[in-house]
């Protein structure tokens, strides 16, 4: 039996970050992972879908040369080989954790994972008997799958996830994308890009619903525009794939509905992987699918933690990192801070781009605050007028009485770079007087933001 400080069950952004924050703590690290390292975000989730994107934003650029004076004939797309990029992304990404792990000197334990009493580890690798481990500290970073739906079964085949959609052998003609959150719109966006006749299905009355109200229906005029279907309050209830493609059946309150297409994506959220990994033998905690911990990721069981998706709080790697940092450096008897939920960006990566964080004006207002809005369209920035890119905007909301930066709100090419602005100036309590006073250079698509908050006191220039 082999003893550590710690040992990280699940390498995804989650647990491998944790493992080299504890390994360069000193402590004696193992992590234990199934398949590849790097989980969700590495491998199936944020990077290989910016590949796809990526290529799908070339395509989009060289199909419109002639808008910048160039001329590109023939503009065609290898689905195969955009698919292939994007796996090799991931593969090359994936291959990087194996090299951080070494240089950490963290142990690379290969198998199925499940924590038990005593602070134990048990790991079952392909070949082989089940191996135990000990450690002082066990950290659960187990991550999520796609969820499915009871009206919506996944076959893998017409009835699809997420990591199906990023790895389709052949490019289906027509697809349904039930849900609009950020995976189901960036997938939304890529097929769109790539020719496939997209209809995007959203249960509430908004696509994107978690971004501000002004965000939500512009991305809805820009997709229209680049010509994908959207379907608001609408669910889907039933899904037909015994003929050639699926009918699915969609209920609005109009009535109801039969869509036709090749493959349904089913992007309706996640279900985190808590099942089989121990936690009853050992007595951990669950609230519905979240393994439930404090303000520093103990759970009820002391000696074991929990981060990232498999606990409450947003599912996002940045998220599932900062959560593992935070976790081991309490471990090792630092001073920490908890973390501020309320100022994690989120992101989603189509065209064009949308980054937020803190609230939206609907829920400034419902949490009685009294607010000054500031609004600056990219059509007045320069920099968006010569990258030939004008839709968009930045909104800010201050708190009128004590000018506190509630929410920033961004859509457009190149946003979700510039939303880390507005989580530092909050972070630091800046105030709109400070980011006004605070030059921004030019010309870049960062000055609307500057712009904005002038807007909100109504000393804004350019409008
Ligand atoms: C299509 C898609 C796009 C996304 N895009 C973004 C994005 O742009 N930005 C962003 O912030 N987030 C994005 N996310 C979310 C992000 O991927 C997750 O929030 C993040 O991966 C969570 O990290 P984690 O470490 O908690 O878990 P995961 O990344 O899910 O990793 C968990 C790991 O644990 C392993 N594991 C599970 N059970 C066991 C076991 N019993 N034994 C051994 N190993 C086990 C799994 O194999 C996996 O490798 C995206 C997700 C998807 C699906």
């Amino acid at each position: 039996m082999s003893n550590f400080d710690v040992i990280v069950l699940g390498s995804g952004p989650g647990g491998y970050v944790t493992a080299i924050r504890a390994a360069q703590l000193g402590f004696k690290t193992a992590i234990v992972e199934k398949e590849s390292l790097g989980g969700v975000c590495l491998n199936w989730g944020c990077i290989p879908t910016k590949a796809l994107l990526k290529s799908a934003q070339v395509f989009e650029y060289l199909k419109h040369a002639e808008d910048y004076g160039l001329s590109a004939k023939k503009v065609e797309h290898d689905f195969d080989a955009v698919v292939k990029r994007s796996r090799g992304v991931a593969d090359g990404m994936s291959k990087g954790i194996q090299f951080l792990m070494k240089k950490n000197k963290i142990e690379v334990l290969n198998g199925y994972g499940k924590v038990q009493p005593g602070k134990k580890v048990v790991v079952k690798g392909e070949h082989g008997d089940p191996a135990e481990y000990t450690a002082n500290h066990i950290i659960i970073a187990t991550g999520a799958r796609s969820r499915e739906l009871p009206s919506l079964p996944q076959d893998g085949k017409k009835v699809i996830g997420y990591r199906e959609a990023m790895s389709l052998e052949k490019q289906p003609k027509k697809m349904i994308v039930v849900g609009s959150g950020a995976i189901g719109i960036e997938f939304a966006y890529f097929y769109n890009s790539m020719g496939t006749e997209v209809t995007v299905v959203e249960y509430l009355p908004n696509i994107v619903p978690v971004e501000d109200e002004d965000v939500s229906k512009q991305l809805e005029r820009s997709f229209k525009k680049a010509g994908v279907k959207i379907k608001t309050s609408a669910e889907v209830t039933h899904v037909d794939t015994s003929g050639d493609g699926v009918k699915a059946t969609i209920k609005t309150s109009k009535g109801e509905e039969v869509l036709e297409a090749d493959i349904v994506l089913s992007a309706v959220g996640i279900k985190t992987n808590i099942e089989n990994i121990g936690l009853e033998d050992v007595g951990i905690a669950v609230d519905r699918d979240k393994i439930l911990v404090n303000d520093y990721y103990q759970t009820n069981i002391p000696g074991y933690y929990a981060i990232g998706d498999v606990t409450p709080g947003q599912a996002l790697a940045h998220v599932a990192s900062a959560e593992g940092i935070l976790c081991v450096e309490k471990i090792a008897g630092m001073h920490v801070e908890a973390l501020d939920y309320g100022n994690i960006p989120g992101c989603t990566y189509c065209v064009p781009e949308v980054a937020s964080v803190g609230l939206t004006e609907k829920q400034a207002k419902e949490q009685g605050y009294d607010i000054k809005v500031g609004k600056f369209p990219f059509s007045a920035s320069g920099k968006a007028k010569a990258s030939g890119t004008p839709d968009g905007f930045v909104k800010v909301i201050f708190d009128a009485k004590y000018g506190e930066w509630l929410g920033c709100h961004m859509i457009g090419v190149g946003v979700t770079d510039m939303i880390a602005e507005a989580v530092v100036a909050r972070k630091l309590e800046t105030t709109g007087h400070e980011v006004l006073k605070a030059v921004h250079p030019h010309p870049t698509m960062s000055e609307a933001v500057m712009e904005a908050v002038a807007d909100a006191y109504d000393e804004v220039i350019h409008l």
